[in-house]
Formats: structure tokens, C-alpha cells, sequence
């Protein structure tokens, strides 16, 4: 495995690759990797001669500066992670690689970036999108890969590729959870153990409701889900919403042909977690 932290050597040593025609899967990550971040190195190896992966804590995607601060990083522990994963590049630029000069880039993402994480976290999509196209632009990827754990994110990232008509092929993979049903997350390091321990308490509500899905209304479930979390009150709920994965507006029925899907974000510990499961397609 290759290390770069300058864009001008990624792309030197890319572009050689590139003209043998080679195809490049891609995973950008903020680092701590987790199995949930190989997963997609997996995938990525499975389907692709070449395969890069980014690590950068991006700071404009942070709008709690506790959150930037307290975000865990463990270069170390993520190289051989990678490594015997079987991926080939790590690109690890630090801040003024990736913004030599002021971010200008501009999107429009209608309510998508209104919503939900955007609603909690403001300027955090324009911050990821900002970093993803400036990555693509520095790696040229044939494929890249996403976690559905971020299954917002997923949604930005498109209407991003939109618009910059991106030809880049954007693979969305399922999340992967501890024993306990926890989504993986690089944020779960910095809970207490007593609160990992009662964190599966999330993943059990978003089960919960989708059992209510052939009784209930989206309405009614999200009341019931509600009721829940305010029996325990260690946990702060911020948002449930069963929404259209499209649009992601909420839902008022469950039909066919429109797929739904419950978000959910959480704090607990000082920690904010999120998660999601899809309840009808
Ligand atoms: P992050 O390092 O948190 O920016 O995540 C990098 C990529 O890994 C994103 O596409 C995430 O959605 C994905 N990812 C993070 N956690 C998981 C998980 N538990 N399962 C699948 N993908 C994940």
C-alpha cells in the first residue's frame, strides 16, 4: 500500500495507472476506521484493479467545534486496517492540501440539505459536498463507495454529482452493525462503557417501529418511537422521521413503489449517533 499526502503525487502516481486503463474504486473516510469502513474497501477491491482510500477529518463539515476537537484519530490502527484489507492507495492530505485557497464551490440542494441532519447540523452537507467533489476532482474514480449509515449523506452527495455532471458511479452499501445491533460508527469509541452498553437502545427502537409498520401509520409510530426514548431519558432524542428516500419528506402512508425509511439521530453521553432502517419498499 501506497501513502500520499500531496495531491500533485496522488495524481502523478493515479494518471500512470489510469492510462493502462485500470478501473479505480474509491472510499473517502474522516479515519477511525471500523469494519463498517472496510466493508466498503471490500467492495471496492471486489470490483475495481485499483483501490484508494481518503482519510480526512474535514472541518467544514463540522458545525460543533467540540465534535471536530473530540473526533477520533488513529492514523496508525487505520494504515494496517487498510492494508489487510487489500487496499492499494491511502490519501491522508492535511488541511492545506485540501484547501489551498477559500471554498467558493456553490450547490443547490433544495430542502434535501434542510431536513433532518440538516435541519441539526447546519452547513454540514455543503461542507461534505465541498470535500467529496474536490476528492473526486483529485481521484478520479471510476466507483465510489458510501455507507448507508450516512443515508443522507448518500442522497447529497447524488444531487451533488448532478450538478457538477460528475461521471463518477456511486455505490451505496448497506450498514454494518456490532452484535448488538449498533451501527458502527468511528463516534462510538468516545462513548463511556456503562452508555455502549445501553446505546443498542437505538437500533431496538428503530426495529420497534418498523414491527407497528403493518398496524400503524407512519404518524402513529413515530408517536409510539417518541413515547419510548421519553421512558429514558439518558437519551436525547433529536430527530425520527419516516421518510420517502427520495425526496426525503416525510411519509403520511406506507405504499408500494415508494420506499421508507426511518432516521434517527440521537444523543447519548455527549455523543450524537445516527442510524436508519428502511421500513417499506
Ligand atoms: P466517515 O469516516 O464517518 O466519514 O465514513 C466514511 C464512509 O464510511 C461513509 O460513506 C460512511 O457512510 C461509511 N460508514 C460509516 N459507518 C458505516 C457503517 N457502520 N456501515 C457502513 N458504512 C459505514
Amino acid at each position: 500500500m501506497i501513502q500520499f499526502s500531496k495531491v500533485s503525487e496522488l495524481k502523478l502516481f493515479l494518471g500512470q495507472l489510469s492510462d493502462h486503463g485500470g478501473s479505480v474504486g474509491f472510499v473517502p473516510t474522516m479515519g477511525a476506521l471500523h469494519q463498517g469502513h472496510i466493508s466498503l474497501i471490500k467492495r471496492a477491491r471486489a470490483e475495481n484493479e485499483v483501490v484508494v482510500c481518503s482519510i480526512f477529518v474535514n472541518p467544514i463539515q463540522f458545525n460543533n467545534p467540540d465534535d471536530l476537537k473530540k473526533y477520533p484519530r488513529t492514523l496508525d490502527a487505520d494504515l494496517s486496517l487498510l492494508e489487510s484489507a487489500g487496499c492499494d492507495v491511502v490519501f491522508v492530505p492535511d488541511e492545506d492540501e485540501m484547501y489551498p485557497e477559500a471554498v467558493t464551490e456553490k450547490f443547490n440542494f433544495g430542502h434535501l440539505d434542510k431536513v433532518m441532519e440538516g435541519k441539526f447540523r447546519p452547513g454540514h452537507f455543503d461542507g461534505v459536498a465541498v470535500v467529496v467533489n474536490r476528492l473526486f476532482n483529485m481521484v478520479a474514480p471510476t466507483r465510489a463507495y458510501f455507507g448507508l449509515k450516512d443515508f443522507q449523506q448518500v442522497a447529497i452527495v447524488k444531487a451533488m454529482m448532478k450538478q457538477t455532471g460528475s461521471p463518477v458511479r456511486l455505490i451505496a452499501c448497506d450498514i454494518v452493525r456490532e452484535p448488538d445491533g449498533l451501527a458502527m460508527s468511528s463516534r462510538n469509541q468516545r462513548l463511556s462503557a456503562d452508555a455502549r452498553k445501553k446505546a443498542s437502545f437505538i437500533y431496538q427502537q428503530l426495529t420497534y417501529g418498523k414491527s407497528l409498520v403493518h398496524t400503524k401509520s407512519p404518524a402513529q409510530i413515530t408517536e409510539r418511537v417518541f413515547e419510548r426514548f421519553q421512558e429514558h431519558p439518558e437519551f436525547e432524542l433529536e430527530y425520527f422521521e419516516i421518510v420517502d428516500s427520495e425526496t426525503l419528506l416525510p411519509v403520511t402512508d406506507f405504499h408500494r413503489g415508494t420506499q421508507a425509511v426511518a432516521c434517527i439521530a440521537v444523543w447519548l453521553d455527549q455523543v450524537r449517533l445516527i442510524d436508519n432502517l428502511v421500513y417499506f419498499e
